[in-house]
């Protein structure tokens, strides 16, 4: 028999990423009992994979994401607050008194059914790799033997191993303009490949200019890849540049920074929350409470933010959404 957990108070938070952390800490000092599911094995979300410094959280410096995914997660666990890792929400239906949901947890999938009076969407962003692997010749079998990657810090594989190598970046914005400058110093040669215009933070992309100026990162612009092509020695990639020449050149590993698609796929099979509004990139529409398309229904952090993804607004985004709770649900 499933378990039932019931409270008229409780308040379900989907994801357990700074924003879905930084939710439940608010509701709980706003007299709430959030209840945080986690389909991973620790909180944190992306920050758990970024092995870089932050330096953008005002009063916290020095530390990289996983070091902050550890520090608020504690913080989380010494509020006591009701954590359920490696659980998915299984189904939702609309109650009069809110949402009755059924979770299921932990590798032996038991469930628990939960009456929730608010639901916060905060499960954030994945990697996009659709626009790469299924449609590029070459791609997937590339990915499979570790020659293409995608995930952002994936270079921090020793970089030794980099050494005096040519490797490609794909990608326009920011993550691949990174990238770039962390390898052209130690590549034998960096090729940046664009499939439209550079769309990188202006300081950021002066930088990348001033490492193509020297010679050591070399920009194809406006290139489609047509193909990959994994020889004994080399990884060939075919371009085709919208000037219509085709070009082709060879490199040793390849990163893919194609950007990144929200975790809302999922709302599809969830009763009532498949039709919450989203925009055409599948982001959760969301007022200025955070406050989705249905009642007592809100979003915070990535999921609903295509525009200013980062970790204060993504706490921020929690904060907003408890008050905004209040103010529906009341206090
Ligand atoms: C490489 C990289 C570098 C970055 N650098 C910085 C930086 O220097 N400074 C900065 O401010 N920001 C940075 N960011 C962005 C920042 O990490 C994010 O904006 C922030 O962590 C988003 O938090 P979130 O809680 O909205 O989402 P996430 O961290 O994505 O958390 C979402 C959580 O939801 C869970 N989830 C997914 N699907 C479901 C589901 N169906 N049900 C329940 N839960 C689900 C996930 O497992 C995850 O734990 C960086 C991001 C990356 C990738």
């Amino acid at each position: 028999m499933p378990s039932v957990l019931s409270s008229s108070r409780n308040i379900a938070i989907l994801g357990g990423g700074a924003a879905g952390m930084s939710c439940a800490l608010w509701l709980k000092h706003l007299g709430f009992s959030p209840v945080l599911i986690e389909p991973g094995t620790a909180l944190g979300g992306q920050l758990l994979g970024i092995h870089r410094i932050n330096r953008w959280i005002l009063g916290i410096p020095g530390r990289t994401g996983s070091a902050l995914a550890e520090l608020y997660g504690r913080h989380v666990f010494d509020e006591a607050i009701d954590v359920r890792l490696d659980a998915r929400l299984d189904s939702v239906m609309t109650e009069d008194s809110g949402f009755s949901l059924v979770v299921r947890e932990g590798k032996h999938h038991c469930t628990a059914s939960l009456l929730a009076r608010a639901l916060v969407i905060a499960t954030g962003l994945r990697v996009n790799s659709s626009d790469i692997l299924h449609p590029i010749p070459g791609a997937l079998p590339l990915y499979e033997s570790g020659l293409l990657s995608f995930f952002p810090l994936d270079h921090l594989e020793p970089m030794e191993a980099l050494e005096g190598k040519r490797v490609a970046v794909i990608g326009g914005g920011d993550n691949a303009h990174f990238t770039v400058k962390d390898l052209a110093p130690r590549t034998a040669l960096t090729h940046l490949i664009i499939r439209s215009r550079p769309r990188a933070q202006p300081m950021v992309r002066q930088e990348v200019e001033a490492l193509i100026q020297q010679g050591r990162v070399q920009e194809h612009g406006g290139a489609l890849i047509t193909g990959f092509y994994q020889g004994s020695d080399a990884i060939a990639i075919a371009l085709a540049r919208n000037d219509s020449k085709a070009e082709r050149i060879e490199v040793d590993r390849v990163f893919a920074r194609t950007g990144f698609a929200p975790n809302t796929e999922f709302l599809v099979g969830l009763g009532p929350l498949a039709g919450l509004e989203r925009n055409s990139d599948g982001y959760v529409r969301v007022d200025a409470w955070k406050r989705a398309s249905l009642p007592f229904v809100y979003a915070v952090g990535d999921v609903a933010s295509p525009d200013h993804p980062s970790v204060v607004t993504a706490i921020a985004d929690g904060a907003v959404a408890a008050q905004a709770i209040v103010q529906d649900v009341g206090a």
